[in-house]
């Protein structure tokens, strides 16, 4: 079960979700992100331990394997531009990517609550519903 919460701004009823589970994804041979579907998630990978790891692991390998190529991405809100985007806050840098930006004011969506509403810079997110998925 993921939970997943709706924040709601207190101004200009902005919308926003996300989910405690994240996005899960594995860096591809030539290092970018690719996304995991959350339905065949065990089928993609395996796909990707044997088209990318290329031999059978022991435990210990595949566990460092994974290790160094998949991890989560969250869901960011950049407050000073609105900008949303994913990152793996336990690998890399947390800046705004907007070209013009580059703002560290920069949050977990699953943390929004109480921050400045990027969209009328007025009204603050309150957590609107705290819901169970399967
Ligand atoms: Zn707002
Ligand atoms: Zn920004």
């Amino acid at each position: 079960m993921a939970a997943v919460k709706k924040f709601v701004c207190s101004h200009c009823r902005y919308l926003l979700e996300a989910s405690d589970e994240g996005h899960a994804y594995f860096l591809s041979d030539e290092g970018k992100p690719q996304f995991f579907s959350s339905s065949a998630r065990a089928e993609e990978l395996e796909t990707f331990l044997q088209h990318s790891a290329g031999k059978d692991l022991k435990d210990q390998e595949r566990t460092a394997f994974l290790a160094q190529r998949t991890g989560t991405m969250r869901d960011m809100l950049c407050i000073d531009c609105g900008g949303k985007f994913r990152r793996d806050v336990d690998r890399q840098e947390i800046v705004c990517p907007g070209r013009k930006c580059h703002s560290k004011n920069v949050y977990a969506v699953w943390y929004l609550e109480g921050q400045t509403c990027p969209s009328c810079k007025t009204g603050h997110f309150k957590l609107k519903r705290l819901l169970s998925v399967p």
